[in-house]
C-alpha cells in the first residue's frame, strides 16, 4: 500500500481541485516495487495505459540484446531469400532467382533500418532524459482530478492532464516524435499560459 501523503506531500494542495490526495510523479512510477506490480510488464516497462506509462519520463529504448536478436532474425530471413535465388540459378528458373535476390535485398535493408533506428533510440533517450527528469521530479499527481501540477509553479503553472504533462516533458527532452505511438498523448497540446515566461521549459521541436 502506498502512503499517498508520504515524503512531505501532506501539505501540498492541488491547484485544480484543492485536494490533498497527491503524490509525486516519481512515486507513481515507484509503484513498481510497492504493490503496483500489475502496472508493470516482465520486461520492466510500464503496462500501456497505466498511470506509470501515462507519466513515463521517457519512451525507453530497445536494449542491445534485443537489437542483436532482431539482426539475427533479419539475417536468417535474408538467407532464405539468398537460398531461393540460389535454387533459381541451380534449376534455371529466373523468376526464383530474381524474386530471391529482391527478397534478400529488401530484408537486408529493412533489417539495417530497424537496427539503426534502435541504436538512435539508445542514443536519444539518455541524452534527453536529464531534461525530462527535471520536470518529472517537480511534478505532483492529484488522484482527485487526475492532473499533474508543479507546487511552486517553477516549471509550469496550474494543472496539466497526464497527456499534456507527457507532451511537455518529452518535447523538452527532444523526443516528442516518439509520442506518435501514444494514441492519447500525441494530440495533447500544452496550454501556453502554463509555461513560465522566462527560465522554464522551451520548445525544442
Ligand atoms: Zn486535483
Amino acid at each position: 500500500m502506498v502512503n499517498e501523503s508520504a515524503q512531505g506531500a501532506a501539505d501540498v494542495m492541488c491547484p485544480g481541485c484543492g485536494g490533498t490526495t497527491v503524490r509525486t510523479v516519481e512515486q507513481t512510477s515507484g509503484e513498481r516495487t510497492a504493490g503496483g506490480k500489475a502496472d508493470w510488464r516482465t520486461d520492466g516497462k510500464p503496462e500501456r495505459g497505466s498511470l506509470a506509462d501515462r507519466l513515463a519520463v521517457s519512451p525507453g529504448a530497445t536494449d542491445s540484446f534485443d537489437s542483436v536478436m532482431h539482426f539475427l532474425e533479419g539475417m536468417v530471413l535474408t538467407a532464405l531469400g539468398v537460398g531461393l535465388a540460389y535454387t533459381g540459378v541451380q534449376q534455371d528458373k529466373p523468376l526464383y532467382m530474381i524474386g530471391g535476390v529482391l527478397l534478400a535485398v529488401l530484408l537486408f535493408v529493412g533489417t539495417i533500418v530497424v537496427i539503426r533506428g534502435e541504436a538512435r533510440e539508445r542514443a536519444d533517450v539518455p541524452r534527453g532524459e536529464s531534461r525530462a527528469e527535471r520536470l518529472w521530479r517537480a511534478g505532483y499527481y492529484c488522484s482527485g482530478c487526475e492532473s499533474v501540477f508543479c507546487p511552486d509553479g517553477s516549471q509550469w503553472q496550474g494543472t496539466l492532464t497526464p497527456e499534456q504533462f507527457k507532451m511537455l516533458m518529452w518535447t523538452e527532452a527532444g523526443y516528442a516524435d516518439r509520442l506518435a505511438h501514444d494514441d492519447k498523448a500525441k494530440d495533447a497540446t500544452v496550454p501556453a499560459e502554463a509555461l513560465p515566461r522566462t527560465g522554464g521549459p522551451h520548445r525544442h521541436v
